[in-house]
This record gives structure tokens, C-alpha cells and sequence, in this order.
């Protein structure tokens, strides 16, 4: 079912609008992230123009966040959506323990005859500063004087675009006394960009509550892989993040007098580190390999679909080093298949000059990107068995421990679910193009959370470009993705309605 017309003509003649409505919630610079910017102090707070001392820095955010929090609540209210606040808990911010940015729910239509599609969104953003090398400040959502169409700000894409443009939908039905063709849901969160504390145990305890009754969920908060072609992602790795601590004598030592004389803790882990991966990139930790799901010829047609080129990761690298130069093998290499990355070895000698230190113990710290059906457990067996092996075939009188320190499950929803086929076709009607099927190559941990507790399809729908710059300095949204995405989002709605289950 295509969306009603006069919606599309509606969002049409009110562009000017719903640019304000972005405007509006860019100006308000709700930074969760605060935590960082109080422990490392980083630099004074520009959103004022004051020079602030750390603890008022704090409080401005947390009521920034609280002020976007009440925004976004009044609108919901304006537009006909029953929604409350829901406080889940505290954190403690530079020693001082304050509340958690308030969940906000909502609900609009509670008829059983039609589908119940739940949306998720976040309404804090990362921090930005004018001197970090924004063009505009970057809490005022600033047309690119080019013409090209570009809005300028913190949060125009991630995620306030999105979120307002499902607030341009329901402002347009309202408006125009249409019927929505669907029940639906809405949980917006203040922590995302920070963790998305306690968002976890909230939907556990909304499972049966709020939360009954949804049929799928949707969630705009990612981006298309290129700059042209509109994208489903039904899929997102998840990542073991390890750590190999080796500890010798205990004190660093001179290599002048004890080099030559002791096990150094330093050799013995660049030597395991070395077994890890290849430099192809081939993960050589046994048992690994094998755990990969089969690749499916549905699978594998939708990544040679995928419109991708070399030079486009080329350009986004900033140098010709692809492991391959064929755009399927570098896709899967990106979304469909584990890869392992060597981040860092702490307690190494690491500045500048010549110092002739021993380290007395050093800690190697790699990753490995999760895909089906690698779980966290299977895999931190197979590394921690081939570490302690290695290890042991070194002879080293030194200590080994190997730990995960954090690890998050790979994630893949059904992409031939009505929920993908009815946002097949809503992309079909607003692009006039079919869309690419993509996976993320990194994670998005409340999509797991949702897809887990709730049992629900999840549907990544971005509605921003590949070069939007989400949590980077002169973050955009252009201009065009923001009224189609509004768009495209009512469509999907309408679609959702007519797609057979
Ligand atoms: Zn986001």
C-alpha cells in the first residue's frame, strides 16, 4: 500500500518546518557523554562562551540532556502520543551520583487489528566543540552557504534527524486528520552515546508491560554505506576484546646488565602475538574458522548487489591497502566475516628516543569482530586454550594470563521478514531505487538488546549518507535525506500495514 498522497504533498510544504523542528532540538546540546569530558577535562566548555569550572560543565550537560528529554515530550504531547518519562536509575558523574537521562516511552493507536511497530531513538548526542575544527558552532544547525543542502550540527544525524523525522510523521497525520496506518511505539533514550546504561534491564522489565504487543521494531540510528544508495542493515558483528598480560621480574631492568640473563616479558608476548593473525589477515586460532556460518546464495546475492567500489574504500582509508582488490571479498571481509586486530601493548616502552628498559610486564590487547555463529563464549575458549599452548611451547619462566575484557554478540535479523520487505518497497517508492542490503562491521549493543529480550525483527533503517560524520567534527545531514527519510519512514509504515506476516 503506498503512503497516502497527501502525506507526501504535506511533507513537501513543510520542509521549512521540520527544518526548525531540527533546528530546534540541535540548539539544545544534550551530551551524555559527560563523564569524559569531567574525568580527562579536556578543555573548557564553548557552549556558553563562559569559562566554567569542571562541576558546572557537569551540571549544564545533565540539564541539557534533562531540557532535550522535555523537548522531545512536549512535542510527543502536542502530537497526540501518550508518553511518559521513565527514570532508570543513577550514575556517578565526578564522584557526585545523579539520575540517568529519563527513558522516554510513548504510544499512539491501540488497535488490535492493525500491526504494532515499535521505534527506538536517542536523543543525546556526543560532544562538540567549535575549536575542535567544526566550520559553524556546532549547536546551531548551520546550512552549508554552498547550496548544497547540507545541515550542520551535533546530532543532525545521530540521531535527532531521525527521531524528528518520525515526529514530521506524526505531525503531518495529525494535521491532516489521517488515520496512521499502524499502532505504534516509540522508546527514545538520553544514555546512547554513553553507554546506554540500564536501557538493558528497562526493556527486561518492560518485556511484558510497554513492551507487549509490538509485532517489529524499526531503528534509525545508522548510516548508508555509500552516498547514493538507500540500505536495509540486517546484520552487525559483535566484538571479544582480549587482553594477554605477561609478568616476569618485579621490577623493569636495564638490558646493559640483566639483557641476556632473564625471560623478557616483552619478547614473550610479541612472539604470541605474532601467532594470532596473518598478515593476509587469516585468524590462525584453531577452532575459530570452523564455527562460521555457511554462507547462503541469498547471502552472497545480496553483497554482490551492494553498490560498492574500490575506490571507495580506498578513499575512505586514505590509501590503496585493501587486503583485496574484489568489492564482494572486501565487503564480507568488512560485514560477514570475523577478523582479529592487534590495538595495542601496554606497558611498552612507547615514547620518543632510545631507553634501554626491560618492561617487567606488559599487556597485549587485540579484538576479534563476532559473526555467526561465533558467540563469546565459544571463542574466548579457543583463545584462551591457544594462548596458554603457546605460551607453554615458549619454555618462559614468565606468568601468562589471557582475559576478555568486554565482548558483545554478533547480531543478524531475517531479512526476507514483512518488516524488510515492507521497507524494501517504501524505499522503492521514495528513491525509486531498490535499496543494498548491508551489514555494520561494528556494533550497535541496544539492537541486540531490543532483538534478544523482546524477541522481536529488528530493522536497521538509516535515513543519513555514508559521509555524514556521526560522532566526527561538521557532523551533517543533507538536506534531501532528511524530508525523504521523513518520508520513506511514513511510507514503511503504510507498507508495514499492507505487507503480508
Ligand atoms: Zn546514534
Amino acid at each position: 500500500m503506498a503512503a497516502d498522497p497527501k502525506f507526501l504533498s504535506y511533507v513537501d510544504e513543510h520542509q521549512a518546518d521540520y527544518i526548525k523542528r531540527l533546528s530546534k532540538a540541535v540548539s539544545i546540546a544534550s551530551v551524555s557523554g559527560n563523564l569524559r569530558w569531567a574525568s580527562f577535562q579536556v578543555k573548557p566548555v564553548a557552549i556558553k562562551n563562559l569559562s566554567l569550572t569542571t562541576d558546572i560543565h557537569i551540571h549544564s550537560y545533565v540539564k541539557d540532556v534533562e531540557a532535550m528529554g522535555d523537548f522531545l515530550m512536549e512535542q510527543l504531547a502536542n502530537l497526540g502520543v501518550t508518553a511518559e518519562k521513565r527514570q532508570i536509575g543513577t550514575h556517578i558523574l565526578e564522584g557526585k551520583e545523579v539520575d540517568l537521562p529519563p527513558v522516554i516511552i510513548g504510544q499512539i493507536g491501540n488497535d488490535p487489528k492493525k500491526k504494532t511497530l515499535l521505534i527506538y531513538g536517542h536523543y543525546d548526542v556526543q560532544p562538540a566543540l567549535k575549536e575542535d575544527g567544526w566550520l559553524y558552532p556546532p549547536f546551531e544547525l548551520t546550512p552549508d552557504p554552498s547550496g548544497s543542502g547540507r545541515l550542520y550540527g551535533r546530532g543532525s544525524t545521530d540521531d535527532k534527524g531521525p527521531v524528528m523525522g518520525w515526529l514530521n510523521v506524526l505531525e503531518a497525520h495529525k494535521n491532516l486528520g489521517l488515520e496512521l496506518p499502524v499502532n505504534l511505539k516509540m522508546c527514545f533514550e538520553g544514555m546512547e552515546e554513553n553507554g546506554s546504561t540500564n536501557l538493558d534491564k528497562f526493556i527486561e522489565s518492560e518485556k511484558d508491560k510497554f513492551f507487549a504487543g509490538a509485532d517489529c521494531m524499526c531503528i534509525s540510528d545508522n548510516y548508508w554505506l555509500d552516498t547514493k544508495t538507500p540500505c536495509l542493515t540486517y546484520g552487525l558483528r559483535g566484538i571479544n576484546y582480549y587482553e594477554i598480560k605477561i609478568s616476569g621480574p618485579d621490577r623493569d631492568l636495564h638490558s646493559g646488565v640483566f639483557g641476556g640473563t632473564v625471560h623478557e616479558p616483552m619478547t614473550d608476548l610479541i612472539s604470541i602475538m605474532s601467532k594470532l593473525v596473518t598478515p593476509a589477515g587469516e585468524i590462525l586460532i584453531p577452532g575459530i574458522k570452523e564455527l562460521i556460518a555457511p554462507v547462503t546464495n541469498d547471502e552472497r546475492a545480496k553483497f554482490e548487489a551492494i553498490h560498492f567500489e574500490m575506490s571507495d574504500i580506498h578513499a575512505a582509508v586514505g590509501g590503496d591497502v585493501t587486503l583485496s582488490e574484489d568489492t564482494v571479498t572486501t565487503l564480507m571481509g568488512r560485514m560477514r566475516n570475523p577478523s582479529l586486530s592487534l590495538h595495542g601493548i601496554e606497558g611498552a616502552f612507547s615514547a620518543p628516543g632510545s631507553k634501554t628498559v626491560i618492561p617487567c610486564s606488559v599487556k597485549g590487547k587485540f579484538s576479534i569482530r563476532l559473526v555467526p555463529n561465533l558467540t563469546i563464549k565459544s571463542v574466548t575458549d579457543y583463545v584462551v586454550k591457544f594462548v596458554q599452548d603457546e605460551f607453554a611451547k615458549l619454555g618462559s619462566k614468565n606468568k601468562v594470563d589471557v582475559y576478555l575484557t568486554h565482548g558483545g554478540e554478533p547480531w543478524i535479523a531475517d531479512p526476507n521478514h514483512y518488516s524488510y520487505r515492507a521497507a524494501h518497497k517504501a524505499t522503492e517508492s521514495v528513491y525509486g531505487q531498490a535499496p543494498d542490503y548491508t551489514r555494520e562491521g561494528g556494533s550497535i549493543p541496544v539492537t541486540l538488546d531490543f532483538a534478544n529480550i523482546l524477541g522481536l525483527n529488528v530493522l536497521l533503517l538509516p535515513v543519513g549518507r555514508g559521509d555524514d560524520g556521526a560522532h566526527s567534527t561538521n557532523e551533517k545531514i543533507d538536506t534531501d535525506n532528511y524530508i525523504r527519510g521523513t518520508k520513506l519512514l511514513g511510507t514503511y509504515m503504510y507498507e508495514l500495514a499492507a505487507t503480508k506476516e
